[in-house]
């Protein structure tokens, strides 16, 4: 037998829709950080996507026919809200603290069996190279760094079926229909790291943040002991008035560095994802050629990917005599391993900019790695039919759990079939008689997310 569970009250709808009065939980604010040259920019924002619209009651009305059949129809669908990237932007600036962005909900259905209309996905811009984070949780949720590329963070809410589906033989007149499927509401943090296109390497003192400083905006240490910081450091290098790289010194590969030794992700992150290096070697070392391969099997020790990506070999300090000296014999020895050396001077600015457009021209050769472009959603791992009872202090009930809780968002209680609906997944799912269990009296209130229900047995 149905247990009957009477409706005390229902909250208004708009009194449910927590995401506009969401506390701020007051972590840190927006902003960027230097963090060893780096630029992060990070802002955190809400976002959520529309809700379902409401299915519809509602009986056709014919010429002579007191009550018509059903022809309630069915609530659009809700919203996405889904993130892209927007190759043109390079700043999360747009973005204000705790900003809010949402899809539209899906319209209520109609009579007619006019079905209501879905609600438009809000697509929200971000540049090349942003990680999302749920702010809430930690938890990454995509890394989008092609453009054009696509991350769904929050799911419409399926449109609420009308009573013109809920006829059968033994009621032509159903008084029932379905409110719509709630939105999903979340709260991201974005951060933007930039992504290196060109990394500079080579063993320490070879002259790789000085070339970082003569080239682009980055103002990195020059002749800082190589390990004070573990992560690289990130610079713009203008090639014309339209074109820009980001390039990255990568401090330090030595010996025991491919087991991992004192580098941090940031690092792993930047050298794989450039796509050309620039192999800076020490005119001054003792021998520059032995000093090449050493780095280039840390390298592929390291990841043999690493080990094909294109390189511009670079002998620096030229401006020193001892190199100018040497630079016939070092020349020739490279040549024999049939390796194209440019000779420069960082400190001096000598070629440098040859240098880089050398570079430039080769990432044109070297396409973007290409990103898997399905669009994730990102749900909880947890069971949605499990549910939670507890007692209140008052002696009251309260009932969580996820599939319970969206189910009765979506049921009409002043319509006996909707209601009859709602009682049947009680038992479905087990609550009425784990309520039962827990010792429940006829009268007892319950609550089940924002409704008050009271116990009949
Ligand atoms: P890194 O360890 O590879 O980043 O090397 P740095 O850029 O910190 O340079 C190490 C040392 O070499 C510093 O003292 C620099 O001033 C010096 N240096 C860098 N480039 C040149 C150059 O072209 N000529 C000379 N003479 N010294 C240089
Ligand atoms: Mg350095």
């Amino acid at each position: 037998m149905i247990k009957i569970i009477r409706l005390l009250f229902v909250l208004p709808a708009y009194l449910c829709n927590r995401f506009f009065c969401l506390a701020d939980l007051g972590e840190d604010g927006r902003g960027a950080r230097y963090n060893g040259g780096m630029f992060i920019d990070h802002v955190n924002i809400h976002v959520r996507s529309g809700k379902g619209g409401d299915g519809m009651v509602h009986f056709r009305r014919e010429k002579f026919v007191p009550l018509g059949g059903p022809d309630g129809g069915d609530g659009g669908r809700g919203g996405n809200l889904i993130f892209e990237v927007k190759a043109t932007l390079n700043t999360l600036s747009a973005f204000r603290q705790n900003e809010k962005f949402a899809a539209d909900d899906g319209k209520n259905g109609g009579g007619s069996e006019k079905t209501g209309r879905s609600g438009k996905d809000r697509i929200v811009h971000v540049p090349p190279g942003t990680v999302l984070y749920d702010a809430e949780t930690g938890d990454l949720l995509g890394d989008l760094t092609t453009p054009g590329q696509q991350l769904l963070v929050c799911e419409g809410g399926r449109g609420g079926l009308g009573n013109q589906h809920y006829a059968t033989s033994r009621n032509q007149a159903p008084r029932t229909a379905e409110r719509g499927e709630p939105h999903e509401e979340r709260k991201i943090r974005l951060e933007l790291k930039l992504i290196a296109d060109i990394g500079i390497i080579g063993l320490p003192n070879a002259g790789k943040s000085t070339l970082l400083a003569a080239l682009t905006n980055a103002k990195p240490k020059i002749g800082d002991y190589p390990f004070t910081t573990l992560e690289p450091n990130l610079g713009v290098a203008n090639i014309d008035e339209d074109t820009t790289v980001v390039m990255a010194d990568i401090p330090g590969l030595i010996e025991g560095a491919a087991e991992g030794a004192g580098l941090g992700h940031d690092f792993l992150r930047h050298i794989q994802r450039t796509r050309v290096l620039i192999h800076m070697l020490d005119g001054l070392s003792e021998d520059p050629l032995a000093d090449y391969s050493q780095i280039n099997s840390e390298l592929a020790l390291f990841d043999p990917k690493l080990a094909t990506k294109p390189q511009i070999v670079a002998l620096n300090k030229i401006d020193q005599p001892d190199v100018q000296e040497r630079l016939k014999n070092i020349k020739a020895s490279f040549k024999k391993k049939e390796v194209e050396l440019v000779t420069i001077s960082a400190m001096a600015r000598t070629n440098t900019r040859d240098i880089l457009i050398a570079a430039y021209q080769k990432l044109a050769d070297v396409p973007v790695e290409v990103v898997d472009e399905t669009l994730p959603v990102y749900r909880p791992e947890v069971d949605p039919n499990q549910f939670e009872i507890t007692r209140e202090d008052d002696g009251n009930w309260r009932v969580t759990g996820v599939a319970i809780e969206r189910s009765a968002k979506m049921t009409y209680f002043e319509h006996d079939g909707s209601l009859r609906r709602f009682q049947k997944l009680l038992e479905r799912l087990g609550v009425d008689n784990a309520l039962r269990e827990e010792g429940i009296e006829e009268g007892d209130t319950v609550y089940i997310g924002d409704f008050e229900l009271e116990w009949k047995d």
